[in-house]
C-alpha cells in the first residue's frame, strides 16, 4: 500500500524505510525541511537521501527549499527552542500533509518519529491540529524508535557510509551545537588538568577527538600511568591503537570495543 514518508534526513530515513517496507508499504519519499541551513548542508543531506534511493531504488520527491518560510514561521520563537522546534515540525508536517492531499495518498506519516530528539506526544498533538477538513488522509503513527531501532540505523548508516550529522538542522541548533562542543572541550581540557597537570594537559589536549590515537607514539606511557587508561576518556579518541605491552598493564589483552569512564572507543592492541 502506497504511503508518503515525509524524511527529514537519511539517518533517519533507514530505519522508517525499513520498517515501513516490513510492514508491507510501498513508501514515496518526500523529502521538505525548508529548515536546515545553510544551503550546502541542505544539498548535502538530500544527496544523502539520493544514496539510500540508489539502494533501495524507492520514488523520492524533492519539495521546495524555502528558508524564508521557515523563518518566517519561527519568528518571535527564534531562542525559544520548545516553542520554535514545535513551529518547525508542525511547518514539514503540514506541508507533507498537503503535498499528500493534492496527490490522493490516503497516509501519510514521517521520519521524525525515528528522531531521538524528537517527542512522539509533541508529534501525534501537531498531527492533531493540522487534519485537514475532509478527513481523507491518516497519519500513520508507527514507533521508528523501538525494538532497537536507533541502533539499528547506525549501523545502517555504517554500512552505506551515510553522513551522520551533528546538528539537528536549523540556523539556530547549528549555533546551539557548536557553543556546546565549546563548553564540553573546555570542561574536558579542565578536567584532565585535574587529573595529569597543566603540562601533560598542554602537551596532548591538541589529541582531543583525534580519529586515531597512537600509543606510545602519540601520548606516552607516563601520562596514562597517571590515572590508567581513563585519563584517555577526557581526550575522546574515535581509536586507539596501543602495543600489546602497554595495553596488558591496563587489563587490555584484545582488540574491540571498551567504554573508558562514560566514552566508547575502539581499541586495537598490536
Ligand atoms: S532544532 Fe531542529 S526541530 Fe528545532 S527548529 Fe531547529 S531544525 Fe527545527
Amino acid at each position: 500500500m502506497k504511503l508518503l514518508l515525509h524524511v527529514c534526513c537519511a539517518p533517519d530515513l533507514t530505519i522508517s524505510y525499513k520498517k515501513l517496507k516490513a510492514l508491507g508499504y510501498e513508501p514515496i519519499v518526500y523529502f521538505y525541511n525548508p529548515n536546515i541551513y545553510p544551503e550546502e548542508e541542505y544539498i548535502k543531506r538530500f544527496n544523502e537521501v539520493k544514496k539510500l534511493q540508489m539502494v533501495w531504488n524507492f520514488e523520492l520527491i524533492e519539495g521546495e527549499y524555502e528558508p524564508s518560510i521557515y523563518f518566517e514561521r519561527i519568528k518571535g520563537h527564534e531562542f525559544n527552542k520548545y516553542n520554535r522546534c514545535l513551529e518547525c515540525i508542525k511547518l514539514r508536517l503540514e506541508n507533507s500533509l498537503i503535498f499528500a492531499n493534492e496527490y490522493r495518498f490516503s497516509q501519510y506519516t514521517s521520519s521524525l518519529l525515528a528522531s531521538p530528539r524528537k517527542s512522539h506526544n509533541d508529534i501525534l498533538n501537531i498531527v492533531k491540529k493540522i487534519e485537514l477538513s475532509n478527513k481523507n488522509i491518516r497519519f500513520q503513527y508507527i514507533n521508528f524508535r523501538s525494538n532497537n531501532g536507533i541502533k539499528e540505523s547506525s549501523k545502517m548508516c555504517k554500512t552505506y557510509n551515510i553522513y551522520r550529522q551533528d546538528y539537528c538542522g536549523c540556523a539556530f541548533s547549528l549555533s546551539e551545537s557548536k557553543k556546546y562542543e565549546e563548553e564540553s572541550r573546555r570542561n574536558n581540557y579542565e578536567e584532565l588538568k585535574k587529573v595529569v597537570g597543566e603540562d601533560y594537559a598542554n602537551a596532548f589536549f591538541n589529541y582531543y577527538k583525534t580519529d586515531l590515537l597512537r600509543i606510545p607514539e602519540d601520548i606516552p606511557y607516563e601520562f596514562l600511568v597517571k590515572e590508567g587508561i581513563n585519563s584517555l576518556k577526557y581526550l575522546k579518541p574515535q581509536i586507539v591503537l596501543i602495543r600489546k605491552e602497554i595495553a596488558s598493564d591496563f587489563g587490555i589483552l584484545k582488540s574491540g570495543r571498551y567504554k573508558i569512564g562514560d566514552w566508547k572507543t575502539k581499541i586495537i592492541v598490536w
